[in-house]
């Protein structure tokens, strides 16, 4: 019922979807964990978006790639976030993009030329990505455009943050992505979302809202305005403002439904992740904090807590510049060789 809401002033999922498409829901898959953790999208909304879609005479298909480089890795995260068990019980087809793998395209942006896009991305007629609402300690917020990232099969993943390791390009790179195979609707899990140490490893908050788009980087604006997130520091809307794409600012986004301030209101600020510090500071003013992030904004690096590692390697599979090694079984990272792409931080739960 609220996700029928949700859409009602959009026009309803009608307005997207006609009878005999094919619809992808492209899932949040961050790290195979538990609804209650908020990592993944909830099953509950993956179910309802099902359900809406054959209401309107679609066929729902769920599908993703995890953090991570293996097609194991996706399955678990598929089965331990209970989207697996939600999709299957409303009949859609389930679709691991590292089994099914991708096709190149020409990506038409700033930064990135071809791109290897999952291929019931680039099948399906209608897309539709479900982020969940959180914090990342990279681009600070995962939202509609971040989720994008989902697109890219297995190791592709990781290539993109090895191409792109400062928090700048990584945005323009996100954004070439989201441009090159849009989806067609946003539909943002804010029933519970995550602050701090997302977007794994962060706090669960309780939102208590659902919110839609046709516009991924409209929607994230609003969103950091729920969480009182400072939208200038998120990279993939400070490009989007840059490049002219899409509406990355409030003054020019219609919100229908709950008030924004009534939204927001609902929600005590998110706490920033401990890479983007400076934001919370209280000094220098505003204007001076967001000129250090443009020019020296660089993402802490991180340090194996070798008491806790349980040594199976998640990491070091994922490390796109091979910057861990295993010793014994601990892991240990190389900080000359490591980039602060944070992959080891997403994955590690410790194991
Ligand atoms: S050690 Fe971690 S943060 Fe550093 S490059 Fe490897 S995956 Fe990225
Ligand atoms: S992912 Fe975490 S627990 Fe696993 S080896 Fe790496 S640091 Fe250790």
């Amino acid at each position: 019922m609220a996700l029928r809401q949700c859409l009602e002033p959009l026009g309803g999922l009608q307005s997207f979807v006609r009878p005999g498409q094919r619809v992808l829901l492209q899932v949040n898959l961050a790290s195979p964990s538990p609804p209650e953790d908020a990592v993944c999208t909830h099953p509950a909304i993956v179910r309802a978006v099902c359900r809406l879609v054959r209401e309107v005479g679609g066929t729902p298909a769920v599908g993703g790639s995890a953090a991570g480089v293996t097609a194991h890795r996706t399955q678990q995260a598929l089965k331990a976030s209970g989207i697996l068990d939600a999709a299957t019980a409303e009949g859609a087809e389930v679709l691991n993009y590292d089994e099914i793998g991708g096709r190149d395209i020409d990506s038409g942006g700033a930064l990135l030329g071809k791109l290897h896009i999952a291929r019931p991305v680039l099948e399906t007629d209608v897309l539709i990505t479900l982020p969940k609402m959180k914090t990342h300690g990279l681009t600070l917020l995962t939202g509609a455009v971040k989720n994008h990232m989902g697109v890219l099969p297995g190791a592709r993943k990781s290539e993109l943050h090895r191409l792109f390791p400062d928090p700048k390009d990584f945005g323009e790179a996100l954004l070439d992505m989201y441009t090159a195979a849009p989806p067609h609707l946003a539909t943002m899990d804010t029933v519970q979302g995550m602050d701090g140490d997302g977007p794994a490893g962060g706090r669960v908050r309780d939102v208590g809202l659902l919110a839609a788009s046709a516009y991924g980087v409209a929607l994230d604006a609003v969103m950091c305005a729920v969480a009182g997130l400072d939208a200038e520091w998120v990279p993939t809307l400070a490009a989007a403002r840059k490049r002219g794409i899409g509406v990355a600012s409030l003054e020019g986004i219609e919100v229908l439904g709950i008030p924004l301030e009534e939204a927001g209101g609902r929600v005590s600020p998110f706490v920033y992740p401990t890479t983007y510090r400076l934001a919370t500071n209280s000094w220098p003013p505003i204007w001076g904090r967001r000129l250090l992030l443009r020019q020296f904004n660089r993402p802490a690096k991180p340090i194996i807590l070798t008491r806790e590692c349980t040594g199976w390697r998640t990491c070091f599979e994922s490390c796109p510049v091979k910057a861990i090694t295993m010793v014994g079984k601990k892991a240990l990272i190389e900080q000359k060789e490591c980039i602060a792409c944070l992959c080891c931080h997403e994955v590690c739960r410790w194991d």
